[in-house]
């Protein structure tokens, strides 16, 4: 074992993270003492990432570290909040020193990156999880929430999800037929994927409903949809795909992806009509990264429709060539 957990704690998630003055106390004592900004909100979310359930074994430990704290990270910024600390409750099979050190590292640039501090957690031994909760603020009951979405809206989405789908299987060596730089560019969208909280905290302005793709976008779309019973309706020939993907997978399996692969951590955000103008004025889609997917309609669902026709997404899958109306 080498280390003490007292020694490990030291070493290895002490400094980790940016340095807060509104820390009054971090690690090392009970539990920590935070001081929150006068008239904000708080903000909370906490995910757990267990091996082999939500990351393969023998995954890279700097991308462990980056996903655990980027997934918070996304929570926050789809509620267009400002994250400012963070918690890890890290269970171990062993000690292992390379594998914290990288584990640590990953964790601490994305947390710097965010100007998040580690200001407390829990070790403890058993198959490898990690739980890392994140705190931060929001200007008074301006949270961005799901429930916000009128009829008439126009649906965004960040990036190009089903990347990280596509990167999974680069990971887990199942994916051989696409290039050499494709396969790279993918790999990397699913282990140090993007947490968009500067364009969550910038939509505070102009969305009306918001939530971050973690099970697929049509899945998600679906939450946003049934909170704010209205229908989120997709357009097929919109879906941003990446060159990554379409080379990966051809047309058709790569829009199914960016519809279905999880994990990818983008923002899927609805904005009114009368917005739409500022929004692009102070947000550039090119610059942000987001482009328009959809509109929100009556309804309580989401679904996907191509050339006006609804597509039939009610098997495993979806069948391209049978639609409903
Ligand atoms: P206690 O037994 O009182 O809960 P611990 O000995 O578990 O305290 O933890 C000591 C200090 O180290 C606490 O401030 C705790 O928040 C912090 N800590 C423990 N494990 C971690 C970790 N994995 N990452 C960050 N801080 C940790
Ligand atoms: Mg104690």
């Amino acid at each position: 074992m080498g280390l003490s957990e007292f020694a490990l704690i030291d070493r290895f998630f002490r400094d980790c993270g940016a340095r807060r003055t509104d820390v009054s106390l971090g690690i090392g004592d009970d539990a920590a003492v935070l001081e929150p900004p006068p008239g904000k909100q708080i903000v909370a979310a906490i995910d757990t990432l267990v091996e082999g359930v939500h990351f393969p074994l023998h995954s890279p430990p700097a991308s462990v570290g980056h996903r655990a704290l980027a997934v918070n990270l996304s929570d926050l910024a789809a509620m267009g909040a400002e994250p400012a600390w963070a918690l890890l409750a890290l269970t171990l099979r062993e000690v292992n020193e390379s594998w914290l050190a990288e584990f640590s590292r990953g964790l601490d640039t994305l947390a710097r990156e965010h100007h998040v501090a580690l200001v407390g957690g829990d070790t403890t031994s058993g198959p490898l999880t990690v739980s890392i909760q994140v705190l931060g603020f929001v200007e008074p009951s301006r949270a961005l929430k799901r429930s916000g979405a009128n009829a008439g809206d126009l649906v965004f989405v960040t990036g190009s999800p089903g990347d990280s789908a596509g990167g999974l299987a680069v990971e887990l060596g199942s994916l051989h037929a696409a290039t050499q730089p494709a396969r790279t560019y993918l790999r990397e969208r699913f282990l140090f994927p993007t947490a968009r909280v500067a364009l969550g905290r910038r939509l505070l302005d102009f969305a009306s409903a918001c939530i971050d793709v973690s099970d697929g976008l049509l899945g998600d779309a679906g939450k946003l949809a049934h909170a704010s019973r209205c229908r989120v309706e997709l357009e097929y020939s919109k879906l941003p795909i990446s060159a990554a993907l379409l080379d990966a997978y051809g047309e058709q399996r790569a829009r199914e992806l960016s519809l279905s692969g999880g994990e990818d951590f983008e923002l899927c955000f609805t904005v009114p009509p009368s917005r739409i103008v500022d929004m692009e004025r102070a947000l550039p889609a090119e610059r942000w990264g987001y482009s328009r997917v959809g509109v929100i309609k009556q309804g309580t669902d989401a679904v996907v429709v191509d050339n006006g026709t609804v597509m039939d997404f009610s098997h495993s899958g979806y069948d391209h060539f049978s639609t409903v109306r």
